[in-house]
Formats: structure tokens, sequence, C-alpha cells
């Protein structure tokens, strides 16, 4: 019996794989892989790339292609065998990780390939694997004398714990929260999806009328359209102090573990030689210094808050006269803000669907990759994919039509199937000996299915979204790094690795771009210039409230671990409160805990690095403004684009990258002309 995860075919063979598949696959690509770095290690003579870092680094590539059709199937055409088979494999995969992260041998044969004379000699390339290898092992704390390196690996465990506890807590109190409600004007003004959820909830529940909940979408629902107050502050109240001293129940209460993971984040940091946590942070980063970060927050502030007191100010004027809201509350601020924007543009989702039928806006966006980059995409009807609605295509160079990549794209919503929208790689560009691997990508979004015989109708922010995703889709498959650990978007700094994503983004909005595809379904009539206007004003719409809302978090999370000190323990809240004496136009309650459920940085990986959204925001406009300045069809920039951001993934630092495209550094006024801001200053 052959294992198809374990055959080196070009793309999956998702027609044969079988959960009972998985386990013998990732056990025989791990051992095969600590074969390599034994073999290195047991050979003195393994002392160059070609013989010590080579063989590790393909290794490593074998379990990603056998891993990745299983992460991928998990996520998109789930069974209670394949989750099993998933969560078994990805725990041997995380334990085999770590270990190797602490394998000082390893780190001293790539520390001494470093140091040899002719390490100059290597490619561009072959030194950013070496050194990015070396950095994580160092950031890993191999690198330390004891007892340091006993007591870093200690807190590593223990920071993942606390981790872990952070996020559970959040999940169980807002778990824990429900609220009945038996009279059906209380939930006037929900749309009619919300209200279906709210009793589905009920009956899960064997209670009679609805039952509304502290998940995403209800809470949003009912904060932007339900008519009654009280019920608007009652869940404002309950969402606004989940996991805290102010919640229900003391079990969930975050503080302490908060406060914990601030003390070892830093005590880490130093550990490593840094400053702070803030400082250990930008080590994997495009911006330089701490400096650097709060100078660029704080400067955008400034020119965003102005702005954004002036649309405040409307809002309560509108909320006044026209809502019978005379002190506007933080929890009318979202209800009031739909309102106004309804009756300011009488724009609804609606009345676009019809212009962007699915296929049209495909073909469209293929060929703006063959306007801007030189590229053919192709259907392959006859790749076997894992469902009828997931497709395949093949990327070309165009002219010469040689293949470049690949990529399925599985566009809509199913049941069975993760929700949002992602890109994830199937297999990344790799040349080892003589095989040339090519870049094959996952586009997964999760849209409204066709119904009947029309095909399905995006709204314009799933149009964007395919954008975006399609961005990084770009970056991963038209790279030119032959290494998959600095390929692609593979080990691209953090904060620069959305360029590409919320630079192709912009294209949407450009009538010129819009007219190629979206069509009338039924008439193939452009757009008509009034919905494009009113799609235009909406764009802007309390742009300066948005932004400020953005600086207040990342503000409070950088200075909060830039500033930690062991004596003085979190200073949480009077650092959230210096922050929005600074930025913020909106002043919640004395008694709300946002940062108590704010798992981006307390849990999610963007400690002292929520500044990055905004910060390759930037970028992307920038980069955007090339095109504006040049003709959005300029092929010379395009070609331009390719070669110097999408082809060389991690191969350089993305500074030096964006200088090469744009022959400067990035300035921030395409952002704020983006943001329409372009006048404050
Ligand atoms: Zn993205």
């Amino acid at each position: 019996m052959t294992n198809p995860l374990l055959q080196d075919l070009p793309l999956p063979d998702f027609a044969e794989l079988r959960a009972e598949h998985v386990a013998p696959a990732i056990t025989e690509r791990l051992a095969q892989w600590q074969t390599a770095v034994d073999a290195v290690l047991a050979d003195p003579q393994a002392v160059d790339f070609a013989s010590a870092i080579a063989p590790i680094e393909q290794a490593a590539d074998a379990l990603s292609r056998s891993f990745s059709p299983v992460s991928h199937l998990h996520s998109v055409a789930d069974s209670p065998e394949l989750r099993a088979a998933f969560l078994a494999a990805l725990e041997q995969i995380t334990a085999f990780n770590a270990e190797l992260s602490q394998n000082q041998a390893l780190y001293e044969r790539f520390a001494a390939i470093a140091e040899r004379p002719d390490f100059a000699e290597l490619s561009l390339a072959q030194r950013a694997v070496v050194n990015d290898g070396l950095r994580d092992f160092r950031l890993g704390g191999v690198a330390l004398e004891e007892p340091a390196r006993t007591r870093f690996r200690q807190i590593s465990t223990e920071l993942a714990r606390l981790q872990a506890e952070f996020e559970q807590a959040v999940t169980d109190a807002s778990d824990a929260w429900q609220l009945p409600v038996n009279d059906e004007q209380t939930l006037a003004g929900l749309p009619a999806a919300a209200l279906r959820t709210a009793k589905a909830e009920a009956e899960r529940r064997e209670l009679p009328g609805w039952v509304l909940t502290l998940r995403a979408p209800c809470y949003i629902a009912v904060m932007t359209h339900a008519r009654d107050r009280q019920l608007r502050q009652t869940m404002y109240k309950a969402w606004q102090t989940r996991a805290s001293d102010q919640g229900a129940d003391p079990a969930h209460d975050n503080t302490e573990r908060m406060e914990q993971i601030l003390r070892l984040r830093h005590e880490a940091a130093n550990l490593l030689g840094f400053d702070s946590a803030a400082h250990r942070s930008l080590a994997t980063k495009m911006a330089g210094t701490p400096q650097e970060v709060i100078d660029f927050l704080n400067d955008l502030g400034a020119r965003a808050r102005p702005a954004a007191g002036i649309e405040l100010d409307d809002l309560r004027e509108f909320a006044a006269s026209e809502l019978d809201l005379d002190e506007l509350q933080p929890w009318d601020l979202s209800y009031a803000a739909e309102r106004l924007k309804e009756s300011r543009f009488g724009l609804s989702e609606d009345d676009l669907k019809p212009y962007l039928p699915m296929p049209r806006v495909l073909q469209g966006l293929f060929e703006r990759c063959t306007a801007l980059f030189g590229v053919r995409i192709v259907e392959r009807p006859e790749v076997a994919t894992w469902h009828p609605d997931a497709r395949y295509f093949e990327v070309l160079d165009q002219g010469t039509d040689l293949p470049r990549a690949g990529f399925y794209l599985d566009p809509y919503a199913r049941a069975g199937k993760r929700g949002g929208a992602w890109m994830d790689v199937c297999a990344s560009r790799a040349r080892f000996g003589q095989t040339a691997q090519l870049p094959i990508a996952y586009l997964t979004c999760n849209f409204a299915p066709p119904s009947g015989d029309q095909p399905a109708l995006l709204t314009f922010e799933e149009v964007t979204t395919l954008f975006h995703e399609f961005g990084h889709g770009l970056h991963h498959m038209l790279t030119e790094v032959d290494w998959p650990r600095i390929g692609g978007i593979s080990g691209v700094e953090w904060d620069a690795v959305e360029l590409p994503s919320q630079f192709l983004e912009n294209f949407c909005w450009e009538r010129s771009v819009l007219d190629q595809f979206a069509r009338h379904v039924d008439s193939g009539e452009k757009l008509p210039d009034e919905l494009y206007q009113k799609l235009l004003a909406t764009r802007h719409f309390h742009a300066g409230m948005w932004l400020v809302r953005q600086l207040e978090f990342a503000l409070f999370d950088f200075q909060m671990h830039l500033h930690y000190d062991p004596q003085q323990g979190g200073r949480i809240y009077s650092t959230l409160e210096a922050v929005r004496e600074q930025v913020a136009v909106v002043r919640p309650p004395e008694w709300t805990r946002f940062a108590h459920a704010f798992g981006h940085i307390f849990a999610g990986g963007y400690d002292a690095g929520y500044y990055s959204y905004l910060w390759a925001e930037v970028l992307s406009a920038d980069a955007f403004a090339a095109f504006t300045e040049a003709g959005l069809d300029d092929p010379g920039t395009g070609a331009r684009f390719r070669r110097e951001i999408l082809a060389v993934g991690a191969s350089r630092p993305a500074a030096e990258s964006f200088a090469a495209f744009r022959g400067r550094e990035p300035k921030l006024e395409p952002l704020l002309a983006s943001y329409g801001l372009q006048d404050a200053a």
C-alpha cells in the first residue's frame, strides 16, 4: 500500500488521501528529519552550507509538504477521524520543533558556518537562511549559558501555559453569559439572520423566546442595530468586563495572569539581552527601534485625532436631533454611526451585489495580474480537489508559458469548513539538488455560494477580501527564492508581511479597474456612477475614529511592554488611561476592562506588535501610490513590484526591498490620503 502523503508528487493526491495515512506519514517524515540532523552532527566534515544546512532544510520541507494537505483538509473538509489524526500529528511536530530549537550542537554548527571566511561568497538567500536560523536559535534561548538557559526554558513553558489560560478564561467568561429575551419588542432592529441565531440559541437550551450571547456576531449585531438602549447597555457592560474583576465569575478573572505574563516577558527579554519585551519584539520586525514605532504612532495620532473629533461631534449632533439620544454613550456609538451612514449614503450591500458576479470578478482579478505582473492564469479542471467547489489554477509566465506556480481556490462557505478567508502554503518553491519544486497556494474564502443557476454575487467587501488573499498568494507564488525558510511570505518581517495583500485591495476602489469586472449579472452594464460615488464616500466614513481606536490599541500595547518595570508591576490601566488621554476621542466608563480580553497581545502573538497592522498599511498605501503616479496599468511599475517585493521573500530586509521598489523610504501621506485625511496636519 502506498501512502499518498509520502509520494513526492507535484500536487497532493486529494482523491486518495485518508485519515489513516496521516500518522505513518508524519512519523516517517520526522524520522527522516531527525536522521538528517544526526547525520550532520555526526560528520565533522559537514561544515559548509551544502553539507550541513541544505539537508536539514530539505527534510523540514518534506515534512511540511506531507503535513500541509492534512492541516488544509482539517480546515476545509474536516471529519472526526481527520481531526484526531491532525491534532495528534500537530502535537508530534510541535514537540519535535521545540526539541530541535534547543539543540545546542546544531546551533553551534550554524554559527561555525556563519563565521567561515567564505561565508560572504554564499548567495544572498543562503546567507539569509543561516542568519535567520541563527537568530531564531538565539531568540529561543539556546545560546544562553546556564543557569540562564534553564530559566529561559522555564519561562517559555510558563508563558505558554498562562497565555493559553488567558484565552480560555475569555472564552469561558463569554460562554457563561447569556441573556434570555421573551419580548420580541426588545429585539427590534436586529437583522433577520441575528434573530434566527438567537432563536436557535434558545432552542438549543430548551428555552422559550430568544437567547443573546457574547459571541462576536451576536454582540456586533446588537450594538449596531438594536433600538433598545437598555439592551445595548447591558450587552456592552457584559462584553467590556469579560474575564475581569468586574465580571460575573472571579474564576475567569485574568488580572493576575496579565501581571505574570508581563513580568515573565520582561524577564525573558532581559535574559536574551534586550531592555524590554518591546525591544525583543522588534528583533523580527522591520521597525528598527522602539522610538521609531512610538514616533510613527504619535505622528499618525496627531493627524487623525482632529478628524476623529469632528466626526464624533457630527455623530453627536445627528444622534441628538434624529435619534433622540442626548448624551451619546459608548453603547450608542455603533448604533448611531450605522444610522448616520444609512441616512447619509443610502447605500446597501445589496445595491452593489448584482454588479459583482464571482466569475467576472475572478476574470478581472486574473487580467489585472496579467497586466501588472506578466503572468497568465489558467484553470486546470482535470486536477482532483477535495470538493466540487474547489478548483485548481496554474500560473504561467506570459510569453514563454513556463509554469511558475499553482493554486487551489475554494471560494464558498459550506458546512464543515472553517470561517474566514486566508492564504496557506501547499508547497514552497525549492531547489534541492536537481529537482525544482514550484510554489503552490491554497486560497480559501467563505462567500455565499451561487443559488439556482445564477452565479454567486459578492459583496464589495468580499471582492476586497478576494484581492487581499490573492495578494498574499502572489507573494508566495511569484517568489524566486529557492529556500522555503525565507521564500514567499515565509520569514518576512511581521510588520511588512501585509504589504502585497493590502496593496492589491487598493485596486478594487479604482473606477477603471472596477469597469473591468463590475458588470451587471443580467445586463452586463457597468456600475452606474451614482453607485460608484456612494461607494467612494463610504470608504472614508468615520476613518478618523477608526484610526484613533487602532492607535489606542497599538500605543497601549507597545508602551506597556516598553516601560514595564518589575518594581512597579504592569500598570496596565494607568498606561491605557494615559494613551487615551493622548489619542482617544471616546472615553469608556471607569469600570470597563478592555485589556482583560485583549487576546491579540496577551495570548495571540501580537505583543508589542499590534502596531504592525498600521505599519504595513503605510507600506501598502505608498506602494500603491507608485501605480497611481505611473498609471494603474503601467507594466514597468508592475514588473518592478514583482521583482523587488514579490520575488525576494525574506532574502533581504523588507526596508531594502521597499526602497528598491520605490527608490526612497516609505512616506505617510498615501496612507493619510487613503483615509481621507490628507488635509489634516
Ligand atoms: Zn492578510
